[in-house]
């Protein structure tokens, strides 16, 4: 027996869109889950006009990014055009098309006040044949219904009185979206079309058309079982917004998503493995993922959950995982892959390896992503504190005894014995002689040699910057402050 055969058949019209990105992911763990199993990217870049090849390249690296792996293609649909047109040749002589050269508004005009919607059956029986301004149309059933079998929602009807004779082919020759589609899905022998809702409408249209090319072909190719995917929205419960909402798959990855925690929240798009837990190993949501569990009510893209998902995936990282993964947001220079309009704040002489393997498990408990981590760690390699004109003035310039504070911790630094444990009694200490808590006293301290009054662990940063340094950081920020 054969395995299952899917296909993800994007259109490259855009950033790689996270709601595709899930649709990639479910057919691939069909694929997976089966030794058999077979997995196709299909481009569909029929669509001229709003196809670019940089989101052809968007597609094939995000989803290498994420690991989907394929068992053929990228294959370009335009590179199938002799099969879509020996379809609709097939098609036409079956009788199952016919030429229809009716404008727009003639059909409007014809319509007046009856709102039906779709095509009237005008050209249906003219007799018209191939000409320059003449489209092909799919002469549909008028009465009865037909039922897309769908593993998500079940058995959905349509009454065919609402699907009109839709157009296959325009005039121009272009053959379009829901016949190309069809004759690619039936000669690649494709088992499961598994998609989003948006297409749910086209089911029974490609149902039909799968249908009359096995009559007009001569050949029976089995028709494919539907998994409609439900829609994904946002805090509004509003479809996500290609404007308004952050839906671009590249962008997470330049954000520092990992890929894996990435797909496990994509996973949970309308799906939801066994047990309690939401974060699972890959290979068992590959085995346990089915279609007839997907739910089909809208999924929350929740970014705030995905972050925190993320920063799950990063704190479980070994130490040296953790530096060899930053490595496209801390020394871009020497990597192959970097992230889109991302500077990193020093230079290649200024920054010290040595020194961020120590940094590191500091800022490895602290971030969700890894493209906050320069923020984060700058003032280790700057030779200026990267100083926060808001937090500079709250905690050093505008508090006087924030001032006291650095006056004192600079004679206690001078002399105490430096480590973490240490600089931390000794704060504490000069701290109650203010009369500040341990909070209020290293305020000023952090924003003195940090910059900003956020960041990785201030006593362990000051044992790594060193004595020197740090007093050098702490009489800089007084002067600044005078
Ligand atoms: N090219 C279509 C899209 O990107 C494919 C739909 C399908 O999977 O059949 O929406």
């Amino acid at each position: 027996m054969s395995g299952p055969r899917v296909r993800f058949a994007p259109s490259p019209t855009g950033f790689f869109h996270v709601g595709s990105a899930r649709s990639a992911l479910f057919n691939w763990f069909i694929a997976r889950q089966s030794p058999e199993g077979f997995f196709i990217l299909r481009i569909e870049d029929t669509d001229a006009e709003r196809n670019r090849e940089e989101w052809v390249d968007g597609i094939v690296s995000a989803m290498s990014w994420l690991g989907l792996t394929l068992d053929a293609g990228p294959f370009r649909q335009s590179d199938n055009a002799g099969a879509h047109q020996a379809g609709v040749e097939a098609l036409i002589a079956s009788g199952d098309l016919y030429y229809c050269d009716c404008t727009g508004d003639l059909v409007a005009a014809r319509k007046g006040d009856n709102k039906t919607p779709g095509y009237d059956g005008f050209c249906r029986d003219r007799g018209l044949g191939k000409g320059p301004t003449t489209a092909l149309r799919f002469r549909t059933p008028d009465s009865g219904t037909i039922v897309v079998h769908d593993l998500i929602r079940g058995e959905v009807e349509f009454a065919h009185t609402v699907i009109d004779d839709f157009v296959v082919a325009k005039s121009s020759g272009a053959v379009l979206y829901a016949l190309a589609n069809v004759v690619d899905d039936r000669n690649d022998r494709i088992t499961h079309v598994i998609r989003g809702e948006e297409h749910l409408p086209n089911a029974p249209k490609q149902m039909m058309l799968w249908s009359a090319l096995n009559a007009a072909l001569g050949e029976e190719v089995a028709l494919p079982t539907y998994a409609h995917l439900p829609l994904l929205v946002n805090k509004e419960r509003k479809k996500l917004s290609k404007r308004k909402d952050p839906v671009a798959t590249e962008s997470y990855r330049d954000q520092g998503y990992l890929p894996e925690a990435f797909v496990n929240y994509l996973a949970l798009l309308g799906w939801s493995p066994r047990g309690d837990e939401e974060i699972v190993p890959l290979s068992q949501m590959i085995e346990q993922f089915r279609l007839e569990d997907v739910s089909h009510s809208p999924a929350f893209f929740d970014v705030a959950k995905l972050s925190h998902m993320n920063g799950e995936y990063v704190r479980a990282l070994s130490p040296e995982a953790f530096i060899e993964r930053s490595a496209p947001w801390i020394t871009p220079w020497a990597t192959d892959w970097k992230p889109t309009d991302r500077e990193v704040p020093w230079s290649e002489a200024e920054f010290n390896a040595e020194l961020f393997a120590r940094v590191a498990p500091l800022v490895q408990e602290r971030i969700s992503l890894l493209g906050d981590i320069p923020a984060m760690v700058s003032f280790f390699f700057l030779p200026a504190v990267p100083y926060n004109d808001a937090d500079f003035d709250k905690a050093i310039r505008n508090d006087a005894k924030g001032r006291e504070m650095l006056a004192h911790a600079i004679e206690y630094f001078a002399s105490v014995n430096w480590a973490s444990a240490d600089l931390h009694e000794a704060t504490v200490k000069v701290g109650e002689g203010l009369e500040l808590n341990l909070r209020k006293a290293q305020a000023p301290i952090r924003c003195a040699v940090t910059g900003s009054l956020v960041g990785p662990p201030l006593f362990e940063s000051l044992e790594l910057l060193g004595r020197e340094e740090v007093l050098r950081r702490l009489r800089g920020a007084l002067e600044r402050s005078a």
